[in-house]
């Protein structure tokens, strides 16, 4: 018998998993994909938002602002790569100048410090490529980006040393109330628990409705992106934002954490929760916008577009909480923006939301809340040199436009939950992420996973289940 089943891997379900495993409780985590942050979590803009945003009293206000409070620390205990480089909120009229004063009015509100609304000449003194167009702009200095992946995956990891179980290919396709609590079925198995805690993204609303009566729908809605190679990184050296529109917080340009840039969303309402396909269309509106805020951007450094689904609702906040009725079921669904910067937060609250309905643990006495992940080309020379004499595996360069390393893959391989596919292993490490896209250490990638976890060469993936590379092997040139 569970006490918390936790449905979804995303970066709210494993925060959650993160927070809940430091107490005494049998905690699994049912995820439908192979591995963690395969829904929204991975195809997002990456950055922790100061709070200026969301309206002050809502669930998003309140979990925004605490979230970029927790960020630093929890990633510098993490080794996530987290940069505070500061974000902009661009006005180009009078109008929009007011919607400036206005955020920065909501986000003094909700308690974001430091906050400042610039003049065009000292925006430009800081941002020099943006274009002379701008009439003013909200400086957030809080603001910052982060790998949603390796943030993901981190407390994933974390929850996993602190006892908390992962069971992936396991979609839940059905819960049943019981006399203590829940029977969940996923996978054909049958988990029963007293607790069940819907993360499932932007399929909430249909593990709402396996327990709960309907109460809300996800509108699936898309954002497409540009990622720029690394010689643009640096066109732009913070968040550069356009002011809000009902549909979203507009286009933006920003340095990644790997050093790229990225350019985007769109915002367009779709009819599958999990589509991800780009077009020629959503990219050239996602250019044209970015193009306001800056042209210093060479497209045709390009390399890579991606989308990803948000999980909105008719309702404009967060569903947090327990469902009335439903004793032991609760609610975290709907999170869309700024649900990565929320995660942590909302993971943190959750002991105090389970503990309002009655439900208490003790907290364990010695809990793990460090995580060592080396990434040799953040290192100087002599820690490199270091490295290399202590595991000569860390010598072998694997992806040579991420200067990735033999045995950063091989640690990643061996850790509490290990990817087995390709991009499991990008994800973890960040091999396949540059220019080349995976060409050239893709197979090399396949050889080291068959070879660390003992499986078929033929067996390893690209990405999802079912997304096999290699089909059928050849003898003395024949299938
Ligand atoms: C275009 C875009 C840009 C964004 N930019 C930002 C940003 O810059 N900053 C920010 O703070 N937020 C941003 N967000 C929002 C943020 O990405 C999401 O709020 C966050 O990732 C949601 O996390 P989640 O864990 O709730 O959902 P998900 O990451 O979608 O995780 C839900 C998980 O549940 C699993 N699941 C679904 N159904 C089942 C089932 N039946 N059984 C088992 N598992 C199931 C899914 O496979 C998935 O892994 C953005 C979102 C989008 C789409």
């Amino acid at each position: 018998m569970y006490d918390v089943v936790i449905v979804g891997a995303g970066v709210v379900g494993c925060s959650v998993a993160a927070y809940l495993s430091r107490y005494q409780m049998k905690l699994a985590v049912l995820e439908k994909e192979n591995d963690v942050s395969m829904g929204s979590t991975r195809a997002n803009s990456a950055i922790v938002h100061a709070g200026y945003d969301p309206l002050p009293g809502t669930l998003m206000a309140k979990y925004n602002v605490r979230g970029s409070q927790l960020y630093p620390e929890l990633c510098e205990k993490l080794s996530v790569p987290f940069q505070q480089i500061g974000s902009f909120v661009l006005a180009f009229s009078p109008e929009e100048d007011k919607t400036v004063q206005k955020l920065y009015d909501r986000g003094v509100a909700n308690g974001v410090e430091g906050l400042r609304i610039l003049s065009k000449e000292e925006t430009l003194k800081m941002e020099p490529a943006l274009s002379d167009k701008i009439t003013s702009a909200l400086y957030a200095p809080t603001g910052a980006i982060v790998s949603p992946w390796k943030f993901t995956i981190a407390m994933a990891e974390n929850a996993c040393e602190n006892g908390s179980e992962f069971f992936f290919d396991h979609p839940v396709t059905a819960i049943e109330k019981t006399e203590n609590g829940f029977r969940v079925t996923a996978d054909g198995e049958t988990f029963e628990t007293r607790v069940v805690i819907n993360a499932a993204g932007t399929h909430s609303d249909q593990i709402n409705d396996m327990a709960a009566p309907h109460s809300f729908t996800i509108h699936p809605n898309k954002g497409q992106y540009y990622v720029l190679d690394k010689n643009q990184g640096q066109v732009v050296h913070s968040v550069i934002f356009q002011c809000p529109s009902k549909v979203g917080k507009g286009v933006l340009v920003s340095p990644t954490v790997d050093g790229n840039l990225i350019v985007g969303p769109d915002a367009v309402d779709v009819s599958s929760p999990d589509d991800c396909s780009t077009d020629r269309e959503g990219l050239q509106f996602v250019v044209n916008q970015a193009m306001r805020s800056t042209s210093a951007f060479n497209l045709r450094e390009a390399i890579r577009n991606f989308a990803g689904v948000r999980a909105a609702t008719e309702i404009d906040d967060f569903i947090i909480g327990p469902v009335d009725g439903v004793p032991g079921f609760f609610n975290l669904a709907g999170i869309k923006s700024p649900g990565l910067t929320s995660a942590p937060a909302i993971g943190e609250d959750m002991p105090r939301i389970l503990a309002e309905s009655g439900y208490t643990f003790p907290k364990k006495e010695n809990c793990i809340d460090r995580r060592e992940a080396v990434i040799f080309h953040t290192l100087s020379h002599e820690e490199r040199a270091e490295m290399v004499k202590k595991n000569p595996l860390y010598g072998r360069v694997i992806c040579r436009c991420e200067t990735i390393t033999e045995g950063e893959i091989v640690d990643a391989l061996h850790r509490p939950l290990p990817p087995h596919t390709i991009d499991g292993v990008k994800r973890r490490c960040g091999c396949g992420l540059g220019r080349c896209q995976g060409g050239f250490c893709g197979p090399r990638v396949q050889e080291i996973i068959a070879r660390e976890l003992n499986l078929n060469y033929m067996d390893i993936e690209k990405d999802k289940t079912g997304s096999y590379i290699l089909l059928a092997e050849t003898k003395g040139g024949e299938l």
